[in-house]
């Protein structure tokens, strides 16, 4: 079970904000992300979730607050309300450590899985094709494609070219895992082999945000969801707490309709 002790965070988030053309859609966002730890983001659409991720990866920059990952900065703002952003080198060596996967898998389409999993860790990290082809090899048995390596994303279901994008994530070694919506692209049938490649991902210690509606998955494997609506967090607590027992109305009647 995971623990809050400064040492082991690896997101710390303060008082983030962001807004786009003057609209402010994160309003000030604390969250504390522990290593090994799984948190589930729940909300109704337009709440901020995938802003906020967004941000943690530096997709987006933001504009008030901070943002700590592993103990390093990644933007701020000084005293004088200043913000700083880190060089785009600085950037791109902390986006090398965080995955992330999306509602839509963005395979390349003409690379095959193998090609696909393979080809950051060689591009970006410059590692050695044999090693990183071992390593591919083993992920794409680890979601279960073992049989697939050779198949281009058009001749896989949407549930493998999910499964291919979270191998191509790990392949990166990351410390950190960001899922924003992961399944929702999906056809129903095809949830649930994503969610297990992410559950088992989960009981190997991976630390994971996880952008969702399936309840299911956030009751059983997070260690603590956060709900936010408007661009703030509305409550958190473990999932047999907030799911089963919410505090705030804004929880409870976006629990009710996703029953
Ligand atoms: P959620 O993930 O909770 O559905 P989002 O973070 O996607 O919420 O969106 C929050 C709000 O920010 C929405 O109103 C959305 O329209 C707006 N938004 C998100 N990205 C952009 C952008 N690049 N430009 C302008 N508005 C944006």
């Amino acid at each position: 079970m995971s623990t809050h002790k400064k040492d082991t965070l690896l997101v710390h988030a303060l008082n983030v904000t962001k807004a786009f053309h003057g609209n402010e859609v994160l309003k000030g966002i604390d969250m504390d992300v522990s290593k090994g730890e799984v948190v589930c983001l729940l909300g109704p659409s337009g709440s901020g979730k995938t802003t906020f991720l967004r941000c943690i990866n530096q997709l987006e920059t933001i504009d008030g607050g901070r943002i700590w990952v592993d103990g390093d900065l990644i933007g701020f703002e000084d005293r004088g309300g200043t913000l700083h952003h880190l060089t785009d080198k600085a950037v791109a060596a902390q986006r090398r450590d965080i995955g992330m996967v999306f509602q839509r898998f963005n395979l390349f389409p003409h690379m095959t899985a193998l090609e696909n999993v393979m080809e950051a860790p060689i591009q970006v990290k410059g590692e050695k094709k044999k090693d990183v082809r071992e390593r591919a090899l083993a992920l794409l048995e680890q979601v279960g494609l073992e049989d697939k390596p050779g198949a281009y994303p058009a001749q896989l279901s949407g549930g493998q070219q999910q499964r291919v994008a979270i191998a191509r994530a790990l392949a990166m070694r990351p410390k950190l895992m960001l899922f924003d919506e992961p399944t929702s692209a999906l056809d129903p049938e095809l949830v649930g082999e994503v969610l297990k490649v992410m559950r088992d991902l989960a009981a190997d210690g991976m630390t994971m945000i996880v952008v969702t509606h399936e309840m299911g998955f956030a009751r059983e494997v997070a260690d603590r969801v956060v709900f936010m609506d408007g661009g703030v967090v509305v409550e958190q607590g473990r999932p047999s707490e907030v799911i089963s027992n919410p505090q705030h109305d804004r929880t409870k009647s976006f629990l009710r309709r996703m029953r």
